[in-house]
């Protein structure tokens, strides 16, 4: 699944959390790591290639749920449980270079950096977080659905959390 579903699904778990212990330290042991695990759940939901659709379906969506999170009065919670929500792609696609280089590998810049053993290894992704070999497919009408699902729950959480006193730690 792309970025904005796995932020959001962090965020429902965080937000559901915090909205249950009224506890911002509880939130962060318990709900953090649950994020982190449903990346890996979240994954059985195979996405279709987004390909030229990327900006418009994950980039620009995962741009309006930060600033949703900066509106809601609980930026940090919204920024972590993104980085949560989509952690084990972090490490796996190695900080995001892997999907760069994969897209730019033809360029002179990317030929250049690949001398180096430290951007080889890094253009690499590696599956220790990703070996799910069944699941549920979606087809790109679904995945850029997806997307917009996830802005509406982002939306909803949004309208939740700025109701709720920002001090609360
Ligand atoms: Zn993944």
């Amino acid at each position: 699944m792309y970025s904005t579903p796995h932020a959001t699904v962090g965020l429902a778990i965080t937000s559901t959390t915090l909205l249950t212990t009224q506890d911002m330290t509880l939130t962060y042991s318990i709900g953090i790591p649950l994020a982190v695990v449903s990346h890996y759940m979240m994954d059985y939901l195979r996405e279709s290639n987004l390909k030229e659709n990327t900006l418009l379906y994950d980039i620009i969506p995962y741009i309006l749920y930060t600033i949703l999170g900066y509106l809601s009065g609980y930026f940090w919670l919204f920024f972590f449980s993104g980085i949560a929500g989509n952690l084990l792609d972090v490490i796996d696609k190695k900080l995001y270079f892997a999907i760069v280089y994969s897209k730019y590998r033809h360029t002179s810049i990317m030929k250049k950096l690949l001398k180096y053993k430290l951007f080889q290894w890094a253009s690499k992704p590696s599956l220790f977080f990703h070996r799910q070999k069944t699941g549920i497919n979606f087809s790109l009408n679904q995945t850029k659905a997806s997307a917009i699902i996830s802005l509406i729950i982002t939306i909803f959480f949004t309208i939740i959390l700025s109701k709720t006193n920002p001090n609360l730690f």
